[in-house]
């Protein structure tokens, strides 16, 4: 299918799942706003091979103002956003009676808030235009809970419900709004949590297998292309009927 002349925002795409949709979105032709910290080049690069437009902008998703700014540039550089992935999040491991608070805080602001804005503020011009897909990156920590991940859980639960509410209000028009909600996919993410456990163990194949087994039957990660010919799919005429769906594409987790 061809995305030419649409316009994909991948929030935090950067790096991991964000940068793989981005690159499976250009792919099919799609222009590019790229978003997130680090090496913002080295993104652009990637995408740009592919063809379209590709732009990158540095708002940090915890910001109110930031956000605007972002989807103020959106409008000025592309016209607006036709395809728009809520990707960047953030994972912090405690009780929760040990929780930093400032860490709650910025896990419910990255993982749930910043959704809420892009898609206020991407809403209007979809409906304009009769054509939008909003696709959110939940988790299967938005249909069920680990412990020592409360904020990562609530906001990811929380983001499902964004998601259907969206779908509700959007449902006549040509706009629609999905979840995806991925088990373990090997990044910068769940590299941390693998380290963490082989600094406990002193073991980092065992600790790779343990944390796979503990959660995902087939015992293999999810890849961010994968997740890219998802959010494909979810962007093409035949998806225009999947509304308010929290897609799981987990390697058998939520089926136990
Ligand atoms: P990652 O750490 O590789 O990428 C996160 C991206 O978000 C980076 O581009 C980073 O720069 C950006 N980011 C972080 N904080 C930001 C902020 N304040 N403002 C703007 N950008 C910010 O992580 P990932 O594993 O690719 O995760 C991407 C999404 O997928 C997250 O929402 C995560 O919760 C979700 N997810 C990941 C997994 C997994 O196993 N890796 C599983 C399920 C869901």
């Amino acid at each position: 299918m061809s995305l030419h002349g649409k316009t994909a925002l991948v929030t935090g795409s950067t790096s991991g799942i964000g940068l793989g949709i981005a690159l499976v979105l250009a792919k099919a032709g799609a222009n590019l706003l790229l978003n997130g910290f680090g090496d913002a080049q080295a993104a652009i690069d990637q995408v740009a091979a592919l063809g379209g437009k590709v732009r990158h902008h540095p708002a940090d998703m915890s910001k109110v103002a930031e956000i605007e700014a972002l989807m103020a540039y959106a409008e000025h550089e592309f016209g607006g956003i036709d395809i728009l992935v809520n990707n960047a999040g953030i994972q912090y491991v405690a009780p929760v009676e040990e929780f930093p608070v400032e860490r709650w805080d910025a896990i419910i602001a990255i993982n749930l808030t910043s959704a809420f804005h892009t898609t206020r503020l991407a809403l209007p011009g979809m409906r304009t235009r009769n054509w939008g897909r909003i696709i959110n990156i939940a988790s299967a920590h938005g249909l069920a809970a680990s412990a020592g991940k409360s904020a990562y859980v609530a906001a990811k639960h929380g983001l499902v419900g964004l998601t259907k509410s969206v779908a509700l209000e959007t449902a006549t028009i040509g706009v629609t709004c999905n979840a995806i909600c991925p088990g373990w996919v090997l990044t910068p993410l769940v590299q941390k949590q693998i380290d963490d456990r082989a600094l406990a163990s002193g073991d980092a194949q065992q600790a790779r297998h343990d944390l796979l087994a503990e959660k995902q039957p087939s015992l293999d990660f999810v890849t961010p292309e994968q997740l890219g010919e998802l959010a494909l799919f979810l962007c093409s005429d035949a998806a225009v009927q999947v509304r308010g769906a929290a897609w799981n594409m987990d390697g058998g987790w939520l089926a136990r």
